[in-house]
């Protein structure tokens, strides 16, 4: 019923990215969630979400998921709220990055692989995933599962078949990060024709790439990701004001190709999450 709806995903803040490099980068608790509920008003319907330090270096601190998700709600924004389990690709070790599961957010980011990671080693080994997964499930957190290059779909393969990710699967596909697959046409095409019938699919990309891949997704009936997380332009050489102004350009190219944002009732039911 929904098919012709796009969900859109919001990447406020990442683990990597200062407010040297865009003052309007949300690092407290209080700008992330307001940049949540901002980019929400402009058809966000997923915020993907990290948490700094008093410092504004990433954190897996989880009083301050816990923070997030209470002045989001407190705002009366309903938007899907999933938090990293990323630990920053290679900054903590694994414990910590489960942290974030026990302050209940309806989606959490998989990893479904290794990979070196700009200059760092991104450590997702299998029992790794499993113990994810399996912490996941218990939870009742659905996984978002990122996928950075193809090798990463045959690992969140053997998660589904062995009953540890529930029907549909959601990816995301993480494009353009140094190590990683390309941001281009090709490889998008390759990997969604890598994923299960039944699957829902968005797809974000670093830098430049972000709006095209997104332009992509639109015209090829999958789902979207924009924020600061990926991206800090607007445009060449103009910073992007905030989130929302990125998710309203999404929003508004999505409908011009009549991609009716999802809301989050909608993307709650795409996702299989109404029980
Ligand atoms: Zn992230």
């Amino acid at each position: 019923m929904n098919n012709d709806k796009i969900i859109l995903s919001v990447a406020t803040t990442g683990s990597r990215p200062s407010k040297l490099q865009n003052p309007g980068l949300p690092v407290t608790p209080e700008e992330i969630a307001q940049a949540a509920v901002e980019s929400w008003r402009e058809g966000a319907a997923v915020v993907h979400v990290h948490v700094r330090d008093e410092a504004g270096k990433m954190t897996c601190d989880l009083s301050r998921f816990q923070r997030v998700k209470q002045l989001i709600r407190a705002q009366g924004c309903d938007i899907l709220i999933n938090f990293t389990t990323s630990g920053g690709a290679g900054r903590v070790d694994e414990g910590e990055r489960f942290n974030s599961l026990a302050a209940g957010p309806e989606l959490g980011s998989l990893d479904a692989g290794s990979m070196n990671f700009n200059e760092r080693v991104f450590l997702n080994p299998p029992d790794f995933l499993e113990e994810l997964a399996g912490r996941m499930l218990a939870a009742n957190v659905k996984p978002e599962i990122e996928v950075f290059d193809s090798g990463m779909i045959g690992n969140a393969m053997t998660l589904i078949q062995n009953g540890l990710i529930k029907p549909p699967p959601w990816w995301q596909f993480v494009l353009g990060v140094k190590g990683g697959a390309p941001a281009t046409a090709r490889s998008l095409l390759y990997l969604i024709d890598s994923i299960p019938a039944g699957s829902l699919w968005s797809v974000c990309a670093v830098g430049w790439r972000q709006l095209p891949m997104n332009m992509l997704a639109i015209a090829m009936g999958g789902h979207a990701r924009t924020g600061l997380e990926d991206n800090l332009y607007y445009k060449r050489g103009e910073l992007a004001q905030s989130n929302a102004q990125l998710v309203a350009r999404l929003a508004r190219i999505a409908r011009e190709c009549g991609r009716e944002p999802a809301t989050p009732a909608e993307a709650r039911e795409m996702l299989g999450l109404v029980r």
